[in-house]
């Protein structure tokens, strides 16, 4: 469904969920578009019942109908995708339609910060051992990556994008710029671009991306942007 605004839903997706006869997916995601599912048979359960929700939709096609997951963003990314396709096992056929992910809907918003290599790193250790998550911050701000953080807060887990920050604070200058976009391309979005050293003074909850700029990333007329290295 990409970030939230259907503009930002892609025809493919769009014609996917007309075609469909049930659409199965996270309450909050379907009630984003629920003007587009009217007509659908719906099946919607809560937060980390993804398991739950990729055996129903497997199931349900199974039994010969044509059903449409609902992931938001991109769906292969931090998505649904993957689950389905191993719980299908090749019982089904299925279908992959990429989308927006929050990424490239963030970088949109704050200018052109991902225009060189960047990384994207989920701080969620629900399913990935926080050791496993520092290695790849740690990696990441060694090698000059431009570095998307995905899941940088939620009610539960506060402490990881400060100690994300303490860790890139060991390669980067405090005055790097950081952008947080929160509910990007959704309707009430905000947006800061601020620095590495301050960014905990600013709001940031389970619906914010954050891009925290490589070496060479500037702020110039209030825009975030990574030079790619043209001349002129
Ligand atoms: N499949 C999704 C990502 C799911 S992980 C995608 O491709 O975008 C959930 C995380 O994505 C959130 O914690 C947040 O960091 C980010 N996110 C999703 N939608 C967003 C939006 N509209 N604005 C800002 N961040 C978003």
């Amino acid at each position: 469904m990409g970030p939230g605004d259907k503009n930002c839903l892609t025809p493919e997706a769009m014609q996917a969920l007309e075609q469909a006869d049930v659409v199965v997916g996270y309450k909050t995601y379907i009630n984003l578009i629920l003007n587009l599912v009217a007509d659908k048979k719906v099946v919607t359960n809560g937060m980390r019942a993804e398991v739950q929700r990729a055996q129903k939709a497997v199931e349900v096609a199974i039994s010969g109908k044509r059903v449409a997951v609902v992931s938001s963003g991109d769906p292969g990314v931090y998505g649904m995708a993957g689950l389905v396709l191993e719980i299908a096992a090749g019982k089904v056929p299925v279908n992959v339609i990429p989308g927006v992910t929050a990424a490239t809907a963030a970088a949109a918003s704050l200018g052109a910060p991902l225009m060189h290599d960047f990384a994207v790193i989920s701080l969620s250790d629900l399913l990935t051992p926080w050791e496993t998550i520092v290695k790849r911050i740690m990696s990441a701000a060694m090698a000059d990556f431009i570095i998307v953080l995905y899941n940088p807060k939620s009610n539960n887990r506060q402490q990881q994008l400060a100690s994300a920050q303490e860790i890139i604070l060991q390669y980067r200058r405090p005055k790097t710029p950081v952008g947080i976009v929160r509910s990007a391309r959704r309707g009430e979005e905000s947006k800061i671009i601020t620095t590495l050293e301050v960014m905990l003074e600013h709001p940031v909850d389970m619906l914010s991306t954050v891009i925290i700029g490589s070496p060479q990333t500037k702020v110039e007329n209030g825009y975030m942007i990574t030079p790619r290295g043209y001349r002129f």
